[in-house]
């Protein structure tokens, strides 16, 4: 298959409309999102959202968001319209987060992997916005990555791993939030399943107590049901060993400088994640600064390039771990999974 790329402002009219031609007739267009790429299909025809789990190699128990470019799409998706819903959407729609809620019977079984309630979310990026106007459905997407990989943040990200196996990218350029959508079901209380720009406080402001999956900062325990498929399965893993330093800026500086020396020796090629605040402690070593430790987000906006960016150049990359408060909890859910949970503390 011909993977073709189009410039999302300088073909913006012929890039998009060519795109949601190729996704009304059952194709897949990889499009730039302020969270990371997504790949999307026809969410109403369930033989091409197959088409993307095919594409990424995604495990078949893994469900995919859906996608709208306007709040009241979410009525023909959902059995009903919760008030919980509503506040949430007008609060932060068009925005990085995902809301679950029981399906109708309009959504295929693929889109849910067999469950009742299916994720929907408005994404704040014009191009996305223009494709799901110009598609006339609801677009399935998960990240444009094959399975287990980091997230991808550029089209050059996506055409990396999915060169020759979708029919379109459309390149946007970088994208701003750099993790993926914060995912809160609304079926019991409500809790959130994955961390992200939205925070627990951001929404707590709006619907007052807000539960968070334990299984948010560690790994699944042996017999435990997940609360969100996606979180049994191996996540953002680059061809590297990712190792995460615990404690204060210091304290994780010199962790990491002790380690780095051990495993140099030992022939091993690393590099550190560092941050403004550190930079100084890693003098003379590999170091790749990557954001603000006192502003998340930054480290959020950049991770997954970082850990692309080093994937199979090093043998080691080396983290320091922030606080998991704020951004800083979605920043962390991300690099313990994607160092598999490998975790130095002192
Ligand atoms: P991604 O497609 O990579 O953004 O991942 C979507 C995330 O949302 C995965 O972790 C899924 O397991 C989760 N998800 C999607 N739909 C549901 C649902 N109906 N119930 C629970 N988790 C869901
Ligand atoms: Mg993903």
């Amino acid at each position: 298959m011909n993977t073709e790329v189009f410039n999302a402002k300088t073909q913006k009219e012929n890039g998009t409309q060519y795109a949601g031609r190729v996704i009304r007739s059952g194709g897949l267009v990889a499009f730039p999102t302020e969270t990371v790429y997504g790949l999307g299909a026809n969410g109403m025809d369930g033989e091409a959202v197959q088409r993307i789990f095919d594409a990424k190699g995604r495990p078949s128990d893994n469900p995919l968001i859906l996608h709208v470019a306007k709040k009241s799409d979410v009525k023909q998706l959902w059995r009903h319209v919760p008030d919980e819903a509503k506040k949430l959407m007008d609060a932060f729609w068009p925005g990085p987060l995902t809301l679950i809620f029981v399906k109708s019977d309009a959504v295929p079984d693929e889109v849910t992997a067999g469950l009742s309630t299916v994720a929907v979310r408005m994404p704040d990026h014009k191009t996305a916005l223009a494709l799901i106007r110009a598609a006339g459905v609801p677009i399935a997407a998960p990240s444009a990555n094959i399975s287990g990989r980091p997230s991808p943040t550029t089209a050059e990200h996506v055409l990396a791993d999915m060169d020759g196996r979708i029919d379109v990218v459309l390149d946007g350029g970088p994208c701003s939030v750099g993790v993926e959508s914060t995912v809160l079901t609304l079926v019991g209380r409500p809790t959130i399943l994955r961390p992200g720009g939205i925070t627990r406080e951001m929404l707590e402001q709006v619907i007052g107590e807000v539960d968070v999956s334990p299984a948010v900062l560690r790994p699944l325990r042996e017999g435990e049901v997940a609360a969100s498929p996606g979180m049994k399965h191996r996540h953002y893993a680059p061809d590297a060993r990712v190792v995460v330093a615990k404690g204060s800026a210091r304290k994780a500086a010199s962790i990491i400088c002790r380690e780095y020396e051990i495993e140099e020796a030992m022939g091993n090629r690393c590099i550190v994640l560092g941050t403004e605040q550190t930079r100084a402690c890693y003098h003379g070593m590999n170091c790749d600064i990557i954001g603000d430790r006192d502003d998340p987000r930054t480290l959020c906006a950049e991770l997954f390039a970082a850990l692309r960016r080093w994937s199979g150049k090093a043998d080691v990359i080396f983290a320091e771990s922030v606080d998991a408060e704020e951004q800083g909890l979605a920043y962390m859910n991300r690099l313990l999974r994607a160092a598999g949970f490998d975790v130095i503390d002192s």
